[in-house]
């Protein structure tokens, strides 16, 4: 069958004079994810169209489709179905494209449609009221249980007369927010655990990069953890044209701290030690941000305080999209996005084996700041980033 994908965007249209550069990040986004799948992008004002340069099977058209329905950037996309602009040809495809909205239509039962013509190509012999109107009542003809519904159908039948004619129907949902890349790159601090990789996601969804950077403390944690936090990548790639993922040595580190400062000070410090890190990372690899997965009052170490003394340890933007989510929210946008029934595989993270019992609240921030500079890591964190493992998602 001879398709195209008619795309939707939203937020992009809101855009004045810029309009172009998003536009043009979309649809290379849509190129490299479609990872070596050859397409034709034209339209304009919203309004796209996708065409595949050569013949698709099922198995590309589904990957196209998946692709489709994981770019940022796009609010949604229809299959549209090409044939000759000949009415007996249009009424065959229409009818075929009735039978499917039996399956894809969000109703239970459709009982009610519209059809609405366009015709670019006006010397096409119907107006669009009059193909409108042939094409209504062959519906009604071939389908007795539908009817029409102008204001509130359970599904519409788009017909479009280009250089060819257009047949499309369903607008399957694609994830909205901004194309990748266009508010350059954020590191990602990736853990093992469940909110991260949604906070990941969310940055993404406004348009950031994400190279995610995960610290592990080998042999504490064990070859397993690692392991699940490649996966975890893995399902935030999907939405993304590219991404690495740094694996940072952080055990001398982390066996550094815990011996140099106070029990309840463990976690904090860690956490101070991880933000420096992402710190140094971002401007050697030229990011603009920085991106975590907390949330306020999560945990001990994310009260106001923590997080103030954690923050002071970079002058890079810091985004924090969970941080007025409670638990839920978070749970179930980890399940949307596939992530969730990784992340809670019991593979325990750096944080959980060397978290003290009763880790410090509020602390004093001139205080902690003074204890912290007092055990030095400079050295250790120059020599830890000389072993930085770098993998490609
Ligand atoms: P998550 O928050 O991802 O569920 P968690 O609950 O184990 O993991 P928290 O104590 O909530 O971790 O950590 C707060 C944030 O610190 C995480 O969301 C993550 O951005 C960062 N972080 C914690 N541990 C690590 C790690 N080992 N590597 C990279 N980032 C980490
Ligand atoms: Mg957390």
């Amino acid at each position: 069958m001879n398709i195209i994908y008619l795309l939707k965007t939203c937020e992009i249209n809101l855009k004045g004079e810029n309009k172009s550069i998003f536009e043009k990040q979309l649809f290379a986004n849509i190129r490299k994810q479609l990872n070596g799948i050859k397409v034709k992008i034209s339209g304009r004002k919203g309004r796209f169209f996708l065409k595949p340069v050569d013949n698709v099977n099922d198995e590309t058209r589904a990957k196209i489709e998946k692709t489709l329905a994981s770019v940022f950037g796009l609010t949604g996309y229809s299959v549209a179905r090409i044939v000759e602009k000949d009415i007996e040809e249009i009424g065959k495809t229409v009818l075929e494209v009735v039978s499917k909205q039996f399956d894809d239509c969000e109703a239970p039962m459709p009982q009610t449609f519209k059809i609405t013509s366009r015709r670019s190509d006006k010397s096409f012999k119907y107006s669009s009221y009059e193909l409108s109107c042939i094409l209504g009542k062959l519906v009604l003809d071939n389908f007795k249980t539908l009817k029409v519904n102008l204001k509130n159908p359970d599904f519409k039948i788009n017909i479009e007369i280009r250089d060819k004619a257009v047949v499309y129907s369903h607008v399957y949902k694609s994830p909205g927010g901004l194309p990748s890349g266009i508010a350059g790159k954020g590191i990602l601090l990736l853990s093992g655990g469940i909110d991260s990789p949604v906070a990941g996601y969310m940055m993404a969804k406004r348009g950031c990069a994400i190279d995610a950077l995960h610290f592990e403390t080998y042999p504490y944690t064990s070859e397993q953890s690692k392991e699940k936090v490649i996966e975890i990548a893995k399902k935030i790639r999907v939405y993304l044209p590219k991404m690495k993922l740094y694996i940072f040595p952080f055990t001398e580190i982390q066996v550094h701290i815990k011996q140099n400062c106070k029990q309840e000070e463990i976690t904090l410090f860690s956490r101070a030690a991880m933000m420096k890190i992402a710190s140094l990372l971002a401007e050697k690899t030229r990011a603009n941000s920085i991106i975590t997965g907390e949330s306020l009052n999560q945990v001990a170490s994310q009260t106001a305080e923590n997080i103030r003394f954690t923050g002071s340890h970079t002058t890079y933007p810091l985004f924090r999209p969970l941080i007025g989510m409670d638990k839920q929210e978070i749970i179930t946008k980890a399940k949307e996005i596939g992530s969730y029934d990784i992340s809670i595989l019991p593979y325990p993270d750096c944080c959980s084996v060397f978290a003290p019992a009763h880790p410090i609240l509020k602390p004093l921030f001139e205080k902690v700041t003074a204890s912290f500079k007092a055990i030095e890591l400079d050295a250790f964190i120059e020599n830890a980033f000389a072993k930085i493992e770098v993998l490609k998602i």
